[in-house]
């Protein structure tokens, strides 16, 4: 019977726990499970995670009394660097790339190595971790996310561990975790590891080396896990907060130097979203990322294999959408030439007529009004009244003088009619005016007639 049992359960922990969920998963839970009300003080007994909140605040008090006692030995301050890099990778290299994300292989040497350290770091067990880490990646910015960034800065970096969650993360699986010794392992002795990894081994390392036992405990110990906690939790809160989106800007996570420098190496988390099977975070060889670093030194190592890279030509399509997205912006802030779907088409008699009342000069099939600029140009007025009423095409492209593409800009913004018949073939380099030759337009725009473009067209209708 028990081992009837036990087989059961190890069937439901092999199969992946989103096999069965319906297509409208997403929508029909946030609509039908609901939440527990948000917290408030009068209940906070109950709605408050007492063991979390013990973890969290007791450290750092326990660490700033500890410190103002403590005289701090350079021996001490160096390896306290030291543990702190060691704990943070395994929650970096370990729990977030290595099992949260699959993002390269590791040998059981170094999936020892990272599952000691990560315990060391006091946030859960692999398992744990990741499950909440998938759910994070799936449900990004909704109440599925178990750290969902639009519920506030502070909710994002502690807020969601000192409240009992308010609903259940948004299913994910992690059978694959479920079937890893390693992390199994880890799972089943995580809380004698935590006290050996977090407090007794960075004490007795400094008490057997230099003799500082309480220095160690003090500062390689608690304050370095304060440390640990905050760096790691960063890249909730200040990686869903601060910085540009180059790869994309659908949710909130964001790249930057500084978020990155506090989280060993994760604060290119925009990429990371986009990617986040890539081993790495940050791409350029310049960019601070100390985790994708240990990853390629433990593959030259022989202990990582596989390390998995997003396509680059998919990675700078990601990028060239955020930049053609904020040049449409600037071309949007300007000011361009009048459709020429708005403008009227004027016969040759009529523009004859009404360039004797005001000063109508025909260039590429446009008559445009420039008596606000007689004055102004450059080559002098007698050039420009010399033209009134007659055809300027040649004389402008060169004949009298080859003007600059900014001239050719200008001159379109004074358009106030399109000649009758007057888009001659070959003529599309003159009616297009340079600034608008490469325009940015939204796929559902491309087909719609916009810009001097189609004056070509619409001439060769009539001419026809
Ligand atoms: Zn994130
Ligand atoms: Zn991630």
């Amino acid at each position: 019977m028990a081992s009837e049992k036990k087989r059961a359960g190890a069937r439901a922990d092999d199969t992946p726990a989103d096999l069965n969920i319906p297509d409208n998963y997403v929508q029909h839970t946030l609509k039908t499970v609901k939440p527990l009300p948000p917290f408030q003080w009068e209940n906070m007994r109950d709605d408050l995670n007492w063991l979390n909140v013990a973890i969290l605040c007791v450290t750092p008090f326990l660490g700033l009394l500890g410190a103002y006692f403590t005289k701090l030995r350079w021996e001490t301050f160096l390896f306290s660097i030291f543990y702190y890099f060691y704990t943070g990778l395994g929650i970096t290299a370990g729990y977030h790339r290595l099992w949260a994300h699959r993002s390269y292989n590791a040998s059981l040497p170094l999936q020892y190595f990272l599952a000691i350290a990560g315990a060391g770091a006091v946030e859960g067990s692999i398992k744990w971790w990741s499950r909440g880490h998938r759910a994070h990646h799936r449900y990004t910015d909704t109440d599925l996310d178990p750290y969902n960034a639009h519920k506030g800065f502070f909710y994002s970096h502690i807020g969601w561990m000192l409240l009992k969650p308010r609903r259940k993360p948004g299913v994910a699986d992690v059978s694959d975790l479920s079937k890893n010794p390693v992390v199994r392992w880890q799972h089943k002795h995580y809380i004698p590891m935590i006290l050996i990894v977090s407090f007794v081994i960075p004490t007795v390392i400094p008490w057997l080396l230099w003799n500082d036992a309480r220095g160690g405990y003090v500062y390689a110990g608690v304050l370095r896990l304060c440390f640990v906690h905050h760096s790691t939790f960063c890249v909730n809160s200040l990686a869903h907060w601060l910085g540009e989106t180059p790869f994309d800007d659908k949710h909130t996570p964001r790249d930057h130097f500084a978020t990155a420098l506090v989280t060993i190496g994760e604060g290119y988390h925009n990429f990371h979203h986009q990617f986040p099977m890539d081993y790495r975070n940050a791409i350029k060889w310049y960019q601070y990322d100390p985790t994708k670093w240990f990853i390629r030194a433990c593959q030259k190592l022989g202990l990582a294999s596989h390390l998995k890279v997003f396509p680059e030509n998919e990675v700078r399509k990601g990028q060239l959408t955020m930049e053609l997205k904020k040049l449409k912006e600037t071309q949007e802030r300007l000011a361009w030439p009048t459709n020429s779907d708005d403008l009227p088409v004027i016969s040759w008699e009529s523009y004859q007529e009404q360039a004797t009342k005001r000063p109508l000069i025909l260039i590429s099939g446009f008559i445009h009004d420039v008596s606000s600029f007689i004055d102004e140009h450059p080559g002098g007025p007698h050039l420009l009244v010399k033209m009134i009423g007659k055809d300027a095409t040649t004389a402008f492209f060169g004949g009298v003088y080859d003007h600059s593409n900014a001239a050719h800009n200008l001159l379109a913004m004074k358009r106030v009619g399109v000649l009758h018949g007057g888009m001659r073939q070959g003529l599309e380099d003159k009616s297009i005016p340079p600034s608008q030759r490469l325009k940015i337009a939204r796929y559902n725009e491309l087909s719609s007639p916009y810009g001097s473009s189609t004056a070509y067209s619409d001439g060769e209708g009539m001419l026809s």
